[in-house]
């Protein structure tokens, strides 16, 4: 699920921020002030940010640009004054949508997911490629495999696969270097960019991709496993 920071000086706003979120399945990181989210912002691959302009340290459109400065993460506005100068200019100034307090839960979630949905849609991915600002790279085809990092889908002998946000990134990286072997640390690096990522998980992902692609670990058709060093997906013959 989309990880997204939570940017809140006031401890329980903050504590019920991360409550709705968390159960709607997010990944939550926060922060107090804007100093704190710049710092995640910088080390960690979000989908979103949703960021409290009111904060100790840092104005919030301030806060705003340094975020811009060196990411294009969607940044959801959450502001005490309903002053429309103030969200217009915001908004100028690449902020992608706002709410303003008090506000539901409901109201949160919908914003989120219509913000995930159109930075999804425009090709700025939220993970991987996203926080490079680099656009997608173009469609790949490895046997009857062929996968559109720009449109997020994949297909396998002309039918969609449902995969999930990491298993689609993970295919990608692979498809993009096929017949290579790529090694567990290059893709902790290059697809989850996270530093405290077990190298197991990588190798659930590899299994539940594979069933989705219909093939088995002792006899893969795409996904084979190079013992000791790492992944590679090859061109069936
Ligand atoms: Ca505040």
């Amino acid at each position: 699920m989309p990880s997204v920071l939570v940017v809140e000086d006031d401890p329980g706003i903050r504590a019920s921020l991360i409550d709705i979120l968390t159960g709607d399945g997010h990944t939550v990181l926060s922060a107090a002030d804007g100093f704190g989210a710049l710092r995640e912002v910088t080390r960690t691959a979000l989908d979103a940010v949703i960021l409290d302009l009111g904060l100790p340290d840092l104005d919030g459109s301030d806060a705003l640009c340094m975020i811009r400065g060196i990411s294009q993460v969607p940044v959801l506005i959450v502001t005490a004054r309903d002053d429309e100068a103030e969200i217009i200019q915001l908004l100028n100034a690449g902020a992608d949508d706002y709410l303003v307090k008090p506000f539901s839960g409901g109201q949160l979630l919908a914003r989120l997911a219509a913000v995930l949905r159109r930075t999804a849609r425009a090709g700025v991915l939220p993970t991987a490629y996203g926080d490079s600002g680099l656009p997608a790279p173009g469609p790949v085809t490895v046997g009857s495999l062929h996968i559109d990092p720009g449109a997020r889908t994949a297909y396998l002998d002309g039918r969609e696969l449902r995969l999930t946000r990491r298993e689609f990134d993970l295919l990608a990286y692979l498809a993009a270097h096929a017949d290579l072997v790529i090694s567990k640390r290059t893709l902790l690096t290059e697809v989850w960019r996270e530093q405290y990522v077990e190298e197991q998980t990588i190798d659930v992902h590899v299994s539940t991709l594979r069933r989705k692609l219909g093939e088995a670990a002792s006899s893969p058709r795409y996904l084979q496993t190079v013992r000791g060093v790492g992944i590679k997906l090859v061109t069936p013959r």
